[in-house]
């Protein structure tokens, strides 16, 4: 089936009690047994089945294994945030005393949650400007346990050349994590040598700003036996002296779910950040149109960028879906044809004050501090969002003064650019 299709049918045709077609929403926190077999060997994991909600909801299973089923990966496992799915993603590699490698570029809650979070947990971070192959071997250490990047960078756009990595990573033994927030549907990461997937679902997949949520998605592609993970290997005191890698690397019908099952086990019975059963509702709604969505968004971005680009009024427009981004060739080659992603920068000309006006005076467009909605969405980084920052750290990062972040919504381009055309003519 194609991704539209998936989107509507996968895992669920209607509920077999009701026969009611919309996924209901199982707002229970416990499962009955049916005798006391039953419920130990659901406690054993010799038999899959609910328990509580905190591991597992019918609702939010829906929702795991369509995306499950349109990533092509073995299975997933929904989180309370996608903060909480990349915490709970990186320490079922890592943890006290290991290290891992990070892009540079990163959305600003996970650089902080790398940079002092997990430092507080004693896991080391290493970050890497520029995310090469080459780079990345020279940072790889003997606990080095994962690599962690963004599909594409916010806010410059940019994009790895994720086979290379891949390749590169799984030389040295270790596990590529990648964040596809940015690039739902057009960008299939477990084709390039991805091994582990997250999603902010708030973005795009939910599409419609009312909820928040987060997702893992395991590729079962990954040997975790083969020595840089102890965890894997050794009997885990938590539950019974499970060995992951032993029990789960291959069940009959579902293949290796050792990641994502640890990840439930002992991640989520543990932490339990786990998503209400009327947030997954709520993402299983968006996702029900997102590859459309996903399309919309993707054409509006680039007719919306070549406009600003010709405007007298603009200064710079940075979109990796022009020819002249240092990473369009890269989108080109693992994106699908015309998609770029809908958030871009742009400056418009006279500085601060000129951006402020501009955002004042945008009237269809809302400014708030998101991204992925069907709306459109803009923010000025520079006196919001990162108004902590010196000017000199600011241009570091690529935000200049005058940079405007546009997220592209769906509504009619025509309208978008009405509503741009008048904001710019008050400046
Ligand atoms: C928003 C976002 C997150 C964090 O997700 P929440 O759902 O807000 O917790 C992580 N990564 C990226 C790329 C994001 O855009």
């Amino acid at each position: 089936m194609d991704d539209q299709s998936k989107a509507l049918h996968s895992s669920f045709k209607f509920d077999p009690s009701t026969n009611s077609v919309a996924v209901p929403i199982y707002q229970t926190s416990s499962y009955a047994f049916n005798s006391s077999e039953h419920a130990a060997n659901l406690f054993s994991l010799s038999e899959f089945g609910n328990i509580y909600t905190r591991l597992m909801n019918p609702t939010t299973d829906v929702f795991e294994k369509r995306m499950t089923d349109i990533e092509g990966g073995t299975g997933a496992l929904s989180c309370s945030s996608g903060m909480s799915a990349i915490f709970l993603a990186v320490t079922t590699l890592a943890s006290a005393g290991d290290h891992i490698i990070c892009s540079a570029s990163l959305y600003g809650g996970t650089e902080t949650l790398f940079r002092y979070t997990l430092k507080k947990f004693g896991i080391e971070v290493t970050f890497l400007k520029d995310f090469t192959a080459d780079n990345i071997n020279q940072a790889i250490k003997f606990n080095t346990k994962l690599v962690f990047a963004e599909a594409i960078g916010n806010p410059q756009g940019d994009v790895i050349d994720f086979e290379a990595i891949s390749e590169c990573v799984h030389d040295q033994g270790l596990a590529f994590i990648l964040d596809n927030t940015f690039a739902p549907i057009f960008f299939k990461p477990f084709k390039h040598g991805v091994d582990i997937v997250v999603y902010s679902c708030t973005k795009w997949i939910g599409g419609h700003g009312t909820s928040i949520g987060g997702l893992i998605i395991d590729s079962g592609q990954f040997n975790w036996g083969q020595g840089r993970y102890n965890d894997f290997t050794e009997a885990d005191e938590s539950y019974h002296g499970l060995v992951y890698w032993d029990a789960l690397g291959n069940v009959p019908g579902m293949g290796n779910v050792a990641y994502i099952i640890k990840a439930r086990v002992e991640g989520m019975r543990n932490m339990g950040m786990c998503p209400s059963p009327f947030n997954s509702f709520q993402l299983i709604q968006g996702l029900e149109t997102l590859p459309l969505r996903i399309d919309k968004h993707a054409e509006n971005a680039l007719k919306l960028a070549k406009y600003l680009e010709g405007h007298e009024k603009i200064s710079w427009v940075n979109f990796t879906g022009l020819k002249k981004h240092s990473s369009h060739e890269m989108a080109r080659k693992y994106f699908s044809p015309d998609h770029f992603g809908s958030v871009f920068g742009f400056g418009v000309k006279g500085g601060i004050e000129s951006a402020k006006i501009f955002i004042d005076s945008v009237e269809m467009a809302y400014h708030l501090a998101n991204v992925g909605d069907a709306r459109t969405l803009v923010i000025h980084p520079a006196s919001t969002t990162h108004q902590q920052m010196t000017e000199e750290n600011l241009l570091e990062i690529g935000i200049k003064p005058d940079f405007v972040r546009v997220s592209v919504g769906i509504e009619a381009i025509e309208d978008i650019i009405t509503d741009f055309d008048q904001a710019l003519a008050k400046v």
